[in-house]
């Protein structure tokens, strides 16, 4: 009698074993129904021997159900599964429902209704309707998502449906994506792009197991340069997956995509509409959806012929997963490409550390773009001492930048100011009693947001109304604000040039594709004088009439607890700096700082990439950090501050004694409250030659913590 294993995708079960009926059609990464007592479970069935389980006696054991109408998940899927689980130290079942989970894969009908406009009109039009329609214009899908749009609730939709106004549509979830021509337009390379892409296009017809990093200055051309491996991907009838860290910098990509290959790639990222989704997830794993731009989520994608992965801006925090399986889709990139034996591309003007010293040993192949495209100079930089150059009282912009400003304004040109804060204010405190505004769910202040008239938690999302009176004191019109954000700054600019065109560029602002593609419009239409954003502006933009940049604070990253502090720091203020002058007109960049002295400010100054790389490599050498040794954090937390602490505690007297691990807690966490729960942490700091994962899951797998405590463990945490 045939047994298989399967790996369920309930994180509390285990791999359970079945029978399998006579003449079902199943083999490893079958996706498949099971009955669990009176219920039913989704499972993968494993290949032989590879998951742990109880023996279970034969006659027992209940038969499979079911074969889900989906391609069993690949082999090298499979072992990406085990990898990712095994590293993270994430139960497997977690990381399969990333896979199966992610794009409605399972059940189903074929066809879905979506909804559209007839084109008729409501017996009785009021405004609140003529919106909707407006709205609604060329959109299709259901009515949750119509809903969205056009910002009415369902029940003004559906009482427009009864009357004939929006009408149903039957769409076929398989329908195919339109085919991407590899020889659409083909552009002159330059000799230095022109090399890179022979070699990568090589890797390519290889189809073998290939890291690359593309170490690329900023305006280098490195889109067009990989754009031609992807062509030889495409010609050999493999697929691609590209994947962006930011959302809003996806429109810009698509436009030059589509330039070079006629036809938009497949998208996937998190406000993909379900039916798109669900389309998507099909045509990648039958194998039609040919180029796959997305989110690091991407990755997880049970591809039915991958080819080549390009990891862009590979550098990007972003690509660091910082809940549930903690994961940095930059490694889990390559380990793909080792299980598919495929190339894999990481692009980046400003790599991390970790894979410069990968390339440096030979791990990786390095391959350079040593200067900008089509003879752009790379812009001159230059520090401003705050020190010595005091903006006014109650002002930020110092009077270089002011000078700098005013000179592109005049000359029609376009200027960037980049400050990492998102709203008005980072503080808001009452001038009468001192009471400051506070997140009830987290230890973090609430940041007002003018724009939006609120006060904001960027941690847990809560928002309220600014009061009229402080609530503490009763006092009214009492409220500060302390600090500056990116609103501050333009208002500051729209003061100082009444007739400037200033527009704030955050996620808060672009945080969907169709906001994002219409400021880059905006901007390229030379409709804005000046943008004022946080990192969300330092890469991808390219505006050739953007002449001037301004870092407001360059201080500001040093600050805090981020292990890759001064890592983060040169790499968000090069990538702005490589935003200036990229067309002919050459670019200038201050930057305001206190600490001119410091090597990350001076590396900058100088344009010296190497000695900073240099000094940061020898810091983190003598930390013992990534990549001479490694970090973990494990975070306890619950909604009961003595409960967390006991959990820590206890967990803190078995603590592992090795001479190869170094364990530091536990200790409040640095968001102490987060989302309601309050966190307590240790921070691990191992050798290379540790094992240790396997030291941490024996430590915690001797514990047993009460429902109420919630363990996570981050590997190569990036903030501490
Ligand atoms: P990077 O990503 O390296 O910062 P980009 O790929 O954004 O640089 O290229 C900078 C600019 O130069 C873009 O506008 C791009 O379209 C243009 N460009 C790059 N290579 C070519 C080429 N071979 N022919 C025409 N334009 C190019
Ligand atoms: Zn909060």
């Amino acid at each position: 009698m045939n047994r298989v294993r399967l790996l369920v995708l309930n994180a509390a079960l285990g791999p359970l074993d079945y029978t399998v009926p006579e003449r079902m059609p199943i083999e490893p990464g079958s996706v498949v129904i099971a009955p669990l007592g009176p219920r039913k479970v989704t499972g993968i069935v494993w290949d032989n021997g590879r998951l742990p389980g109880a023996q279970v006696d034969a006659s027992k054991l209940r038969p499979i159900l079911e074969v889900v109408d989906v391609p069993p998940l690949s082999q090298p899927l499979r072992r990406l599964i085990e990898w990712t689980a095994e590293y993270y130290c994430a139960a497997l079942a977690s990381v399969a429902r990333m896979v199966l989970s992610s794009g409605g894969a399972l059940g189903g009908p074929m066809t879905t209704t979506e909804y559209r406009l007839s084109g008729g009109t409501p017996e009785r039009m009021t405004p609140q309707r003529a919106a909707a329609i407006d709205a609604l214009e060329g959109e299709q899908g259901i009515i949750r998502e119509l809903a969205a749009i056009a910002g009415v609730s369902e029940g003004v939709l559906r009482g427009l449906v009864n009357q004939g106004v929006i009408e149903p549509v039957t769409v076929a979830i398989d329908r195919p994506y339109p085919a991407a021509d590899p020889d659409f337009h083909q552009p002159a390379l330059s000799d230095d792009q022109l090399e890179v892409a022979n070699r990568l296009v090589k890797k390519v017809q290889a189809q073998d197991y290939a890291p690359v990093l593309l170490d690329g200055v900023t305006g280098s051309g490195k889109t067009e340069t990989y754009f031609e491996p992807v062509a030889e991907a495409i010609r050999l009838g493999r697929q691609v997956l590209v994947l962006l860290p930011e959302i809003a910098l996806t429109e810009n990509f698509l436009v030059r995509f589509e330039k070079r290959f006629g036809t938009p790639p497949v998208l996937w990222h998190s406000s993909l509409k379900s039916t798109e989704r669900r389309r998507a997830w099909r045509a990648i794993s039958n194998g039609t959806a040919q180029v796959i731009v997305g989110a690091r989520s991407a990755l997880f994608l049970p591809y039915a012929n991958l080819g080549l992965i390009v990891v862009d801006e590979a550098h990007e925090v972003s690509f660091k997963q910082d809940d549930g399986v903690r994961y940095n889709a930059r490694d889990v990139s390559v380990m793909r490409a080792r299980f598919e034996s495929i190339p894999v591309i990481l692009a980046s003007a400003t790599p991390a550390l970790e894979s410069l010293h990968m390339a440096s040993t030979g791990t990786y192949e390095l391959m350079e773009l040593p200067s900008r495209f089509g003879g752009a100079q790379l812009p001159e930089i230059k520090l401003v001492n705050l020190t010595d150059e005091k903006p006014a009282s109650g002002r930020w912009l110092s009077a270089p930048i002011i000078r700098a400003l005013e000179l592109r304004l005049e000359k029609g040109e376009q200027s960037l100011l980049f400050l990492n804060r998102r709203g008005y204010a980072p503080l808001t405190l009452c001038r009468n009693c001192g009471h400051r505004f506070q997140c009830p769910n987290c230890s973090a202040w609430l940041v007002e947001h003018r724009l939006s008239a609120r006060l904001a938690c960027h941690h847990c999302g809560l928002e309220t109304q600014v009061p009229d009176a402080c609530p503490d004191c009763g006092e009214s019109d009492c409220l500060v604000a302390c600090g500056p954000g990116v609103e501050r700054i333009a208002d500051e600019v729209g003061e100082l040039f009444p007739e400037a065109r200033v527009a704030v560029a955050t996620s808060d602002t672009l945080g969907n594709p169709e906001r994002a593609a219409a400021f880059i419009a905006q901007a390229e239409a030379k409709a804005i004088d000046v943008i004022v954003g946080t990192q969300l502006v330092t890469k991808g933009f390219h505006f050739p009439d953007l002449t001037l940049v301004g870092v407001v604070d360059a201080d500001l990253g040093l600050e805090g607890g981020d292990l890759r502090a001064a890592e983060r720091t040169y790499q968000q203020v090069a990538q702005v700096a490589g935003r200036a002058g990229r067309g002919s007109k050459p670019g200038e960049v201050l930057i305001q700082t206190r600490h001119p002295d410091a090597p990350v400010i001076a590396a900058l100054a100088n344009g010296d990439r190497d000695a900073f790389y240099a000094a940061e490599t020898e810091a983190r050498r003598d930390a013992g950090a990534p990549p001479f040794g490694r970090w973990a954090a494990i975070i306890l937390s619950s909604e009961d501050e003595k409960e967390a602490r006991a959990a820590a505690a206890r967990l803190g007297d078995t603590r592992p004694d090795r001479d190869d691990l170094y364990i530091l807690g536990p200790a409040p966490a640095p968001l102490a409250l987060l989302r309601g729960r309050y966190r307590y942490r240790f921070l691990v700091n191992a050798r290379r030659s540790a094992n240790l994962q396997a030291t941490l899951r024996e430590w915690l797998d001797a514990h047993n913590f009460p429902p109420g405590v919630r363990v996570g463990v981050d590997i190569d945490p990036y903030s501490f």
